[in-house]
């Protein structure tokens, strides 16, 4: 089965009830896209979204490890999937930066909200030192080993390659560079789960109306995970288009 083609926004720390009406305007205009469609809101704003969502699909940006219990400030995959979502991101560079967080721990926040019945949206990306390194690759291969769990699937885990220096910068990889490392994931995600598991790989980093099209008609590119660009349906639109 060919991979599912998915154009997800993360709306970061950013968006009120205000900003709920952009929802209407993609859903409006994209709900009958060929391709899935993702908000992922801040926490407090998943339930009221997914409340109005029809046709676009809402996800958390995290969730710990653990389905309940004391982790004061924390939120549960079982408590996303109460409050309308379908999807979480886990392991963005910012959560790995911000918080400490492991491919251990990814891996184990992954498992949660594959228990929870969640689609995972599993990050990696190097940093600008690793590329100009050389290590890209490696980083790549190791973050992967690391943070997609066994339990991962094409029906519940998605990845996305988010070069730490392309994320809200306005600079992207050349074509070649993301095929390279689009081509590397495919291969390491057949060998791992069978041939078979064509699992979606996602790319990111300063994704735009501009460079959309470009970047979809790269081999291995089965969609994109839009930061910036995701905030407006005005530019959001657009994406979701030259993927659908
Ligand atoms: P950006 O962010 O599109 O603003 O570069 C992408 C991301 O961090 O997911």
């Amino acid at each position: 089965m060919a991979p599912r083609k998915l154009a997800a926004g993360n709306w970061k720390m950013n968006g009120d009830l205000a900003a709920l009406e952009q929802i209407d305007i993609l859903a409006r205009d994209h709900a009958a896209a060929n391709c899935d469609v993702l908000i992922c809101p801040p926490a407090l704003l998943v339930h009221p979204m997914a409340e109005r969502a029809t046709g676009i699909a809402v996800g958390g940006q995290d969730c710990h490890h653990a389905a309940s219990g004391a982790h004061t400030g924390d939120i549960s995959a079982e408590q996303l999937r109460d409050a309308g979502a379908s999807h979480v991101i886990i392991g963005h560079s910012e959560r790995r930066t911000d918080h400490g967080e492991t491919d251990e721990m990814v891996a184990a926040k992954a498992v949660a909200a594959h228990q929870a019945g969640l689609t995972t949206i599993i990050c990696v990306g190097e940093t600008e030192a690793q590329r100009d390194a050389g290590e890209t690759l490696d980083v790549i291969a190791s973050q992967l080993a690391g943070s997609v769990p066994d339990c991962a699937s094409a029906k519940n885990t998605v990845v996305a390659y988010e070069p730490i220096w392309a994320i809200g910068t306005g600079r992207t990889p050349t074509t070649d560079q993301i095929a390279e490392v689009h081509a590397l994931m495919r291969r390491l995600m057949a060998e791992r789960f069978g041939d078979g598991a064509d699992l979606s790989l996602l790319y990111g980093g300063s994704v735009k109306p501009g460079n959309a099209a470009e970047i979809f008609a790269i081999a291995d590119v089965d969609g994109a995970l839009v930061g910036g660009a995701s905030l407006k349906a005005s530019d959001f639109g657009p994406i979701v288009s030259a993927l659908d």
